[in-house]
């Protein structure tokens, strides 16, 4: 189960939604805020045998075969390596195609699974309920698939309702995001994360610290502290990294290390223009000697890399790479 799934700002945006009628919802909002599990929770209570106003009851045979991902009226439409991370069954013949190594998952939403969407709601439905399509993130999404679920939203087969959850809004077709409602995340405000954040079990200073370098965004503070992130790391983590030492990434992966690297570089140049860093206390940043067209020539570099990340070559060469050219840019003559 997906850990905000019962946070207090996610319980209240599903009494929100339910309270209003739509057929097709549009999460939308930066990432860390939730939107998987607001949409989880919308489609939940859609489904839900004996759904109350806060949302599905969590206990019937409907919430049951959702927590076990075997729901035969629930659709979920994600690129294959999002289904793998958050323990969503792919499709036999994917599955199949993976274990044999004929092809690595597929980072987008693949045009077979947006047929098996159209099919299954067109489909009656097993339980009675209705069905539900889940899309998310929505902005990995092909002119193609985006077209086939839009005809659909056009057309909406009767019983089907649809949410579609993103942390780029703006990529989507105009057209994708008129046919929905729209809503936008809400925050949860710093006393709400913190004490959230303590029932995960992140406590004190540490919770403080790590919400600051996520941006406020709680969710990415419990997978940051899932991957071993200490406070005494996130501190020294720049200074490391004006080193160019390579150990300072060790524990991380590729997408993970080049997610800090934006997060020092955006805080370099926040510092260069005399505003206040957003993920690391001033005090912990190395002075850089760099100009400011060089610090945004590396994190474009970062972007770059980051859309090949999740498949590197060689993560550990990629590290180095990533910790020397951190260092070089850094350390930059102006
Ligand atoms: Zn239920």
């Amino acid at each position: 189960m997906s850990p905000t799934l019962n946070a207090p700002w996610i319980a209240v945006q599903t009494a929100q939604l339910l309270a209003q009628r739509g057929h097709a919802w549009l999460l939308s909002g930066p990432s860390g805020l939730g939107q998987y599990d607001l949409a989880l929770s919308l489609v939940s209570a859609w489904l839900c045998e004996k759904p109350g106003p806060q949302g599905a009851c969590g206990v019937c045979g409907s919430c049951h075969a959702i927590e076990v991902r075997t729901h035969a009226d629930l659709c979920v439409l994600m690129p294959e390596t999002v289904m793998l991370a958050l323990g969503w069954p792919l499709s036999e013949k994917a599955q199949d195609e993976i274990d044999k190594k004929t092809r690595k998952p597929s980072r987008e939403i693949r045009v077979d699974a947006m047929r098996d969407a159209v099919e299954f709601s067109q489909r009656t439905n097993a339980r009675g309920q209705g069905k539900a399509v889940l899309v998310f993130p929505a902005e990995r999404m092909n002119n193609i698939t985006a077209n086939a679920l839009l005809k659909t939203l056009e057309e909406p087969p009767g019983e089907v309702k649809f949410v579609l959850a993103t942390e780029a809004a703006h990529q989507l077709l105009p057209t994708l995001r008129s046919r929905c409602l729209s809503h936008t995340m809400l925050w949860p405000d710093k006393v709400q994360a913190l004490s959230w954040l303590e029932q995960q079990g992140v406590v004190g200073v540490q919770a403080e610290v790590l919400l600051h370098a996520a941006g406020g965004r709680p969710a990415d503070v419990l997978r940051q502290a899932a991957s071993g992130q200490s406070l005494v790391w996130w501190s020294s983590f720049p200074r490391a990294m004006a080193r160019g030492d390579v150990a300072a990434l060790s524990d991380l992966s590729p997408s993970q290390a080049i997610e800090a690297l934006q997060k020092l570089c955006h805080d370099l140049v926040l510092c260069q223009s005399g505003a206040t860093p957003r993920f690391f206390s001033l005090d912990k940043l190395p002075d850089s000697t760099a100009s400011l067209a060089s610090l945004t020539g590396w994190y474009q570099r970062l972007t770059t890399a980051a859309r090949s990340s999740e498949h590197p070559f060689n993560a550990g060469l990629m590290l180095e790479a990533l910790a020397s050219e951190a260092r070089l840019a850094i350390t930059a003559s102006p």
